[in-house]
């Protein structure tokens, strides 16, 4: 952290500043300007309030050398970190793809999908049981009984399961029912949940809030990290932008920034960025061909009626088609399905 200091100040101010600094636990090297004096901190800053600095009479500006996510910064960890589910890597060489339902919305829908999405070729089953629904009066999931029938449907077909957890009170009950406990986008500054979780020694997909900024995103997954679970994957859904043609906008070029900035693993999903079916293969590809480490996507048998998300939902065939087209894009990039 670099702090410049106003015009003139005095040696005394500069003093208690450094002082005050230096408890905190920080090493202060002051660099006297004709004008202006700088004051470089060396050492964790990661407990310094830097808006508290920035306040104080004498300081004109607070700069950051490095990024205030630590554990999740690629710079202190180079390796990529790679997420173990049931023997199954995310952020490996091998592509992850979680393909399921919006919703469970009943054992047949479920068990069927479960069952396609495993010929096709993926690695995992999603299925919301807890919705997080605009409106209070559509379908807010089958709750419990939508866990069990996940549960179910990895007896059946082996897949692991990725459900949305709502509230701290779950942890226990998604712990046991599920593999991987997403986060989604209003939740990811839940910052009570995330402490929660952090306890938790199950991985964690954190989605991208509706307006996150990528450091945002990545002081979220730092509150995993910093409470000791390190099994954190991130996933990008599409950000809120001025563009109404879309549900949202998919941020691709967020991808290259976590890659550079963190060595998390992180996935696209598409169906809710575009919102729109048909525009899901060409961004899941796309996504492929920029270096995701897999992808997020809504696969419903009967998308006119689904209770949730129909309008973005491909159907089998149609994500059998596209697993094909994948597997020749991720060898292009060196990947594989
Ligand atoms: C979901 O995955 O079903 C979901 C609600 O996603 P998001 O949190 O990205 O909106
Ligand atoms: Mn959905």
């Amino acid at each position: 952290m670099i702090i410049i200091l106003k015009p003139g100040v005095e040696a005394r101010e500069v003093r208690n500043l450094t002082e005050n600094l230096e408890s905190q636990g920080v090493t202060v090297n002051p660099v006297y300007g004709t004008e202006l004096t700088i004051l470089g901190l060396v050492g964790d800053t990661s407990k310094i309030d830097s808006s508290r600095v920035e306040g104080n009479r004498i300081v004109e500006r607070v700069m950051y050398v490095a990024e205030p996510f630590k554990k999740a910064n690629r710079m202190f960890h180079p390796e990529p970190t790679a997420v173990v589910v049931q023997g199954r890597k995310i952020g490996g060489a091998e592509l992850a793809v979680i393909a399921g339902p919006c919703s469970v919305e009943s054992e047949e829908q479920i068990t069927l999908v479960a069952e396609e999405v495993k010929q096709a070729g993926a690695g995992f089953l999603r299925g919301g049981a807890f919705k997080p629904r605009t409106s209070p009066y559509a379908f807010q999931g089958l709750a419990y009984e939508g866990l069990r029938l996940l549960k179910h449907a990895r007896e059946r077909t082996g897949l692991p399961i990725v459900s949305e957890i709502m509230s701290a009170h779950d942890i226990e009950v998604f712990a046991d029912a599920v593999d991987i406990i997403q986060v989604g986008a209003r939740n990811m500054q839940n910052f009570d949940l995330l402490k929660e979780l952090s306890q938790t020694r199950k991985p964690i997909l954190l989605k991208r809030g509706l307006a996150a900024t990528v450091e945002e995103w990545l002081m979220s997954a730092e509150y995993l990290l910093a409470g000791g679970n390190m099994q954190v994957i991130l996933c990008e859904r599409g950000i809120r932008t001025f563009e109404t043609y879309t549900r949202n906008t998919l941020d691709l070029s967020s991808i290259l920034a976590v890659k550079k900035m963190s060595h998390l693993p992180v996935l696209v999903d598409p169906s809710h960025a575009a919102g729109k079916w048909w525009m899901v293969p060409a961004l899941s590809k796309a996504a492929v061909a920029i270096g995701a480490d897999g992808l997020m996507i809504e696969v419903h048998n009967d998308p006119d009626h689904a209770l949730c998300d129909g309008q973005q939902s491909i159907k089998p065939e149609g994500f059998r088609e596209l697993m094909k087209e994948l597997r020749a894009i991720a060898q292009a990039v060196g990947r594989q399905i």
